[in-house]
Formats: structure tokens, sequence, C-alpha cells
């Protein structure tokens, strides 16, 4: 059994039977069985099952939300978004079955259609830093383009995605269509990786388990997709709007207490700025609010483990500390927001994932420069661009090597456009209207029209 903590109080919250190799065999047959029908189910009933699941989701916002805050330490308000998110991205991929339209294709001699065919069992690997939408962002494509789905929780976080289970069965969906196996990823992930039966590996984590992750579905020629890690760049032009790329600065990194692979964790200030911006930095990370996650207006919460708490605190050991944030006394795997001054872009929190409310600052002279530091780093995930001059705007995004940028933002996510990573950050896209064919191969058929 599988101790699960409230991170907020240290204290357990239950216990979880880990899926055993033979119980992840068992459950990757019946997945297999269970698409032979769930792919011949009508377009129209398949959207209005995953409408239903939506909807039941929707009914149980609250309650999702609450349990979310207690085994992950999220604060309620980001809880009650990533519920509703899982909602929102059912009921937007609701909208695909009946629209999943291949191609007419003018040929000689024949009609030559396209069909996007459900690749089979999709085995889904989640880890703990965002345990519903991460899963929603795999399990609700796949299962609209007629695929059927394991999902693996992380060991540390599986109570959302097991209650989320019960509510796909309460929706109506069919048997072993959604199954949720809680169990370590040596055991249940890895079985997705090496399974024949399993076409296709969904995995957002570390870098390090992706790239072996990946190794693993070589073997197979297993279809993949990765979200990984990131270290992401905030730049600030000297024209921009200083006080509200400080005001908003915190949110971007300290959201989630850090542990977000978009976490904009290197703060890059044009020197002329530099010292002003770190002066209107300052207030914002000091209001902001570190406490009880499930009290109303929580900002951050705690980080959700103690070794998580020990490796992020080896990154500030020996820094330049500039200013913390505050943080509650007590039990609990707390952690204040911090704000490091790098010295130089070899400084090892400037380079490494640190996924935990600290972030490194650093000046850069003009265009090219910021450009330059922001691109140094074998990341490419998301950033931000502070400046007024639209000109500037658009050559930074051009040249910043990342697949989600935004501008006078700090915006990553969006259910209705593309998400994912350059470079080490990953491959693939979820989100937006092409995830359907991540999820589905490409089918020419022929039809001869010669007498
Ligand atoms: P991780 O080890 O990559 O774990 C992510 C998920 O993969 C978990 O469900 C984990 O299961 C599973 N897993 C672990 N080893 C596996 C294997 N050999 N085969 C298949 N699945 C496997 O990440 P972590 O240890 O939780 O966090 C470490 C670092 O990863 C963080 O410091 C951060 O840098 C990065 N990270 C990035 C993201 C992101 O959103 N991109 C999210 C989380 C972490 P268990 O629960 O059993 O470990
Ligand atoms: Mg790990």
């Amino acid at each position: 059994m599988t101790e699960v903590v409230d991170p907020s109080t240290g204290e357990a919250l239950g216990w979880v039977e880990p899926t055993s190799v033979e119980e992840t065999d068992a459950a990757i047959g019946r997945a297999h069985a269970a698409f032979a029908r769930w792919r011949e189910v009508a377009p129209g009933e398949r959207a209005r099952v995953l409408r239903r699941f939506a909807a039941v989701v929707d009914a149980h916002l609250e309650e999702l939300a609450r349990l979310e805050v207690r085994n992950s330490g999220h604060t309620i308000g980001n809880a009650r978004w990533e519920a509703g998110n899982v909602r929102d991205v059912l009921d937007y991929y609701a909208g695909a079955p009946e629209r999943l339209t291949g191609r007419q294709i003018p040929v000689s001699g024949g009609l030559d259609v396209t069909f996007h065919e459900p690749l089979g069992v999709v085995g889904v690997i989640v880890p703990w830093n965002f345990p519903m939408p991460i899963a929603a962002w795999a399990f609700a494509p796949a299962l609209a383009a007629g695929n059927t789905v394991l999902l693996k929780p992380a060991e540390l976080t599986p109570l959302t995605a097991l209650r989320l289970a019960e509510l796909a069965r309460e929706a109506g969906l069919p048997d072993d269509v959604f199954t949720v196996l809680p169990g370590a990823g040596s055991v249940v992930g890895e079985r997705f990786v090496t399974h024949p039966a399993v076409r296709k590996v969904c995995f957002t984590g570390s870098t390090e388990v992706g790239a072996r992750i990946m190794a693993g579905c070589a073997a197979q020629v297993k279809r993949l997709t990765l979200e990984l890690g990131g270290k992401s760049a905030n730049l600030v032009f000297a024209d921009a709007d200083l006080e509200r790329a400080a005001a908003t600065a915190p949110y971007a990194v300290f959201d989630n207490a850090g542990q977000d692979c978009c976490a904009r964790s290197r703060i890059l200030v044009q020197r002329s700025v530099y010292d002003r911006f770190l002066e209107l930095l300052e207030p914002a990370v000091r209001a902001l609010r570190v406490e009880d996650p499930s009290r109303e207006g929580a900002e951050m919460g705690p980080l959700i483990s103690a070794a998580r708490r020990d490796r992020v605190a080896g990154y500030v050991d020996g820094a330049k500390v500039a200013f913390t944030g505050s943080r509650p006394d007590g039990p609990g795997f707390w952690y204040a927001p911090t704000v490091l001054l790098a010295d130089s872009p070899a400084d090892r929190h400037w380079r490494e994932e640190i996924f935990g409310p600290v972030v490194s600052v650093l000046p850069f002279d003009d265009e090219a420069d910021a450009i330059r530091l922001a691109n140094d780093t074998e990341y490419g995930l998301s950033g931000s661009i502070w400046t007024r001059d639209v000109g500037r705007a658009v050559r930074v995004a051009r040249g910043v090597e990342a697949g989600n940028l935004s501008v006078n933002s700090h915006s990553s996510v969006r259910y209705w456009t593309p998400f994912g990573g350059m470079k080490r950050s990953g491959l693939g896209r979820e989100l937006g209207p092409d995830a359907l064919h991540a999820f589905t191969d490409v089918k020419n058929v022929f039809i001869s029209t010669e007498e």
C-alpha cells in the first residue's frame, strides 16, 4: 500500500493499492478488447458520452477541487480552475468525433480518400504537479479519436484521477474504455512502454525519464508524446510597462509553488531598468499570499513533498538571495518564494530546472543579447516578452526557441491552442485543433474507377 499525504500538513490522507505488473497486463488486455467496440461507436454517440462526462465533472467541480487541495496542496482557486479545465477540455474534444474528417485527393484512375484511424490502447503517464489537467489533455482527445485509455497518475497524487475514473463510469463511458491504474512508474508506466498492445504513450515529467521512455518506445516504433521540463525566460525590455511586468512576474513563476514546467524561472531585465524592476518586484513578492491552500485568496501553497523542499533548498544554498516572500510556520512542506541574483549564465540555479518557488534574475544589454541568453538552455517550453514595441515583440517571439510564448502576458496553456516544447522540453503538441491527429494514424485508400 502507498501512503498518500497532505503536503500542507504532512499528515496521511489515506492509502492506495498500487497496481502490479500482472494487473497492468490484465488491464491492457481489457482495454485492447474494449477498443474494438469503442472505435465502432457512432461519432455522434461518442460525442454525447464525452459531453456527459464533461457535465458530470462540472457537477463535481468543487469536490474535485477540494480533493486536489488536500492531495497536492494546490490553492483552492487554482484547483477549481484545474477541475474546470478537465470539463472544458472534454467539452472541446466532444466536438471532435463528428469533425474528424479526412480528405478527398484528386488522382487519376479513381477516388482517393484518407481516414484518421484511432491507434488502439493509449497509455498516459502523469506527474504530480498538475494531476487533473495533464491527464485530461491526453485522455480527452485520445477517447474522442476512438482510442481506449489507461492512465497512471503519479504515486504522490492519485486521488483526483481515481475520482475521475468513477465519474467517467457515472457518465456512461463503457467498461474498460478509460481505466486509472495507480502505481509506480517503474512498474505500471514501464509496462505501457514495453507491452506491444499499448500503441501510444503520452508522458509528462522529467526529461531524464522522458528520454528513457523514448528509447523504450523506439524498440516497437511506438507513438509517443513527451512534455518535459523547462527553464523559461521572462524577458523585460526597458520600454515595457514595468509596473505590470513586475506585478505579474511572481505569478509567472511562483504559481503552484513553482512546480510548473512553464514557470518563468529566469527573469532577464534590460540593464537600464534592472534596478528599478527589482525595486518594483520586491513588494510584489513580499505581498504574495503563501498560506493554507484551502483558504480563499491563497496564492501559493506548499511544495509536494519534503524531498522536493530539500532539493529546492539545495539550489538556494550559497546563492545570492535578493529577497524572499513569506511562508507559514509549522508542519507541511513550505518554502518561501525566493528571488536570486545570477552572477552569470553559468550559475547552477540559472541553468537547471529547480521546480520550486525560486527565480533567478540577470541583466541583458540589447535585443540580440536577450535572445542569446534566453536560448542558452537545453530547454524550450515557454516564455514571456514584455515590450511596447510591436516589431520587437514579433522579432523576439520568432527568435526565442520555445513552443509557447506570450507577449505582455504570461499565458501558456489555453486548450484551444497547441502546447508543447522545443529542444529537450518535449516532442509533439497537445491541445488545440490538431491534437486529435496525435492519437490517430492517417490511412490512404485508393478506389479504382476503371471498368
Ligand atoms: P518523473 O520521475 O519524470 O515522474 C513523472 C511520471 O513518470 C510519474 O507518474 C512517475 O511515476 C512516472 N515514471 C517514473 N519513472 C518511470 C519509468 N521508468 N517508466 C515510466 N514511468 C515512470 O518526475 P518526478 O520525479 O515526479 O519529478 C522530477 C523532475 O521532473 C522535477 O524536478 C521536474 O524537473 C520534472 N517534472 C516536470 C514536469 C512537467 O510538467 N514537465 C512535471 C513533473 C516533474 P512515479 O509516481 O512512480 O514516480
Ligand atoms: Mg522520478
